[in-house]
This record gives structure tokens, C-alpha cells and sequence, in this order.
């Protein structure tokens, strides 16, 4: 790799922070102000970005930075301030979680499909960590082959034993009972892209909120609210460069926006 100078990386920095603050402001002005205990945070996701590009980042305020590599991410985590939330965002495999467990200030896995990766995440988690790990459960809302996720739950299922049996239950009752180092913090989900260049109502953020209504219910019923989600609720995360107004407008917490921030990236 060739090194950049003083003068490109001062340029690069420059760029990366006008981009990071109109994200800043266009989240801000998205989020509902109706909801009164509404705020959402923002993960910068730095996949492919050097790291520079997140120090630059994160001298300016921003702690939560999103990576879909194992490899990259503990590489990064090693040269990068400890302060910052790491958040795993890509496929998730059970011989990957040990790895990612020994990452000290790793903050939250968002795509979670399995009681196997569930229970080797728990098994590896240092027991020097004084705060559980963060866990999300990918939702396949749009049930396209190319995403990874588990089945929504919706509105046809109205019968609770069909609820209790649901994938997604399973998982979170499994995650709530046997990983103490675990806490199920919410819900995440992809979405085709296609949903979100037409109108206000993006099918798959729905089917999202279907989902986490539903989940919250069965979950309330067996458990109470103590052990799980934060203060009785399950978080979303949705949104993307492309459609993270939306998806906020649509009640997400957490929006992941990589392109929007550092631009674009190149092809693997
Ligand atoms: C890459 C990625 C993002 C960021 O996508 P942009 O369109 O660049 O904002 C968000 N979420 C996941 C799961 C990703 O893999």
C-alpha cells in the first residue's frame, strides 16, 4: 500500500468529517420528535476504510463503527482507541465467535441467526467483560435467498403457541436462558433495496416492527421485562445510506450507514 501524505490524509479527513456531520444532521432531523424518549444512534460503518478514516471519525465525537469482517474488525480493534462500540455486522459463523468474544470493546452483534453461534459467543466471552454482549437477531424481512435472517413474525400469526414456536422465539428464549453473557438487545434487518426508493411505507421496516411487536409480547408473557431488550423494549436496527431517514420516520434506533459517511467503496 502506498502511504498517503500529510497533505491527502488532512484532505481525506476534511471530506469524511462534512459527510459525517450532514449524516448527523439529516438523522437528527428524521428522528420523530413525538417520541419523547426517542433517540437514535448512528453506526459508522467502516468496512474496506482505512483506519484513519475512523480515527478521523472518532476524534470527531463519533464511538459506534460498524464492521462485517472478523479479520478486519480484530485488526482495527487492535490499532484504534479502546473507547470506541465496535458492532459486527456481517455473516456470523460459530468458529468466527471466539475470535470476536476476545475482542475487549466489541459492543454488539447485530446478525445473529443461531442458538449454535449463540452458545459459542456465550462459552467464549471473557469473564473479565463486566457488561454483557449485545445481541440482535437478523430478520430476513424481504425473504430474498441473498439475505441472511430468520422468518418475520406477522400479523397472520395471531395465535401465541404459533409465536412461541417461531424461529426467532426460540432463538431469543434461548439466548434470555442459557447465555448469562448475552442480552438480547433487539431486532435487525437489510430490507431489499427496491423498498426504498418508492413511497414513505417501506414494507420491510414494517415487517420489522410486526415482528419485535410480536416477539416483545411472547417475550413479556414468559419472561417479564427485566432480561431483556433495555427498559422493556427491543431496538430496531434499519436503515442504510439509501433509506435510514425512512426507517427512523419508521421508529429505528439504530441506523448503519458506511457510503454516506466515507463513500464508496471498492468491489471485494
Ligand atoms: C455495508 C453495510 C451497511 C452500510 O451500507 P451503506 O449502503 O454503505 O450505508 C449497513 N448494514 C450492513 C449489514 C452492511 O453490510
Amino acid at each position: 500500500m502506498s502511504t498517503a501524505t500529510n497533505d491527502e490524509l488532512a484532505a481525506r479527513k476534511e471530506e469524511i468529517l462534512e459527510s459525517l456531520a450532514e449524516i448527523r444532521s439529516r438523522v437528527e432531523h428524521a428522528v420523530p420528535s413525538s417520541g419523547a424518549f426517542h433517540t437514535a444512534t448512528l453506526v459508522a460503518v467502516s468496512k474496506y476504510k482505512p483506519a484513519s478514516d475512523i480515527q478521523a471519525c472518532f476524534e470527531d465525537g463519533q464511538l459506534d463503527f460498524g464492521e462485517n469482517y472478523v479479520q478486519e474488525l480484530e485488526d482495527k480493534a487492535k490499532v484504534l482507541p479502546a473507547e470506541i462500540r465496535w458492532h459486527f455486522i456481517g455473516t456470523l459463523q460459530s468458529n468466527k465467535a471466539k475470535v470476536l468474544a476476545a475482542i475487549p470493546n466489541l459492543y454488539s452483534i447485530q446478525t445473529l441467526t443461531s442458538t449454535k453461534a449463540a452458545t459459542a459467543l456465550n462459552k467464549s466471552l471473557p469473564t473479565e467483560r463486566t457488561s454483557p454482549l449485545n445481541i440482535l437477531i437478523q430478520i430476513n424481512t424481504s425473504g430474498e435467498d441473498s439475505k441472511s435472517g430468520l422468518s418475520p413474525l406477522h400479523s397472520g400469526f395471531d395465535s401465541s403457541a404459533e409465536v412461541a414456536k417461531a424461529d426467532v422465539t426460540q432463538l431469543a428464549r434461548h439466548i434470555i436462558t442459557e447465555c448469562p453473557r448475552l442480552r438480547l438487545q433487539g431486532l435487525m434487518t437489510i430490507g431489499a433495496l427496491e423498498q426504498s426508493l418508492g413511497g414513505d411505507e417501506n414494507a420491510d421496516f414494517e415487517r420489522l416492527k410486526e415482528t419485535r411487536d410480536a416477539l416483545a409480547k411472547a417475550l413479556m408473557g414468559e419472561f417479564g421485562a427485566e432480561k431483556w431488550g433495555e427498559e422493556g423494549r427491543l431496538l430496531l436496527s434499519m436503515g442504510m445510506s439509501s433509506d435510514f431517514e425512512a426507517a427512523l420516520k419508521a421508529g429505528s434506533d439504530i441506523v448503519r450507514v458506511g457510503t454516506g459517511i466515507f463513500g464508496a467503496r471498492a468491489k471485494k
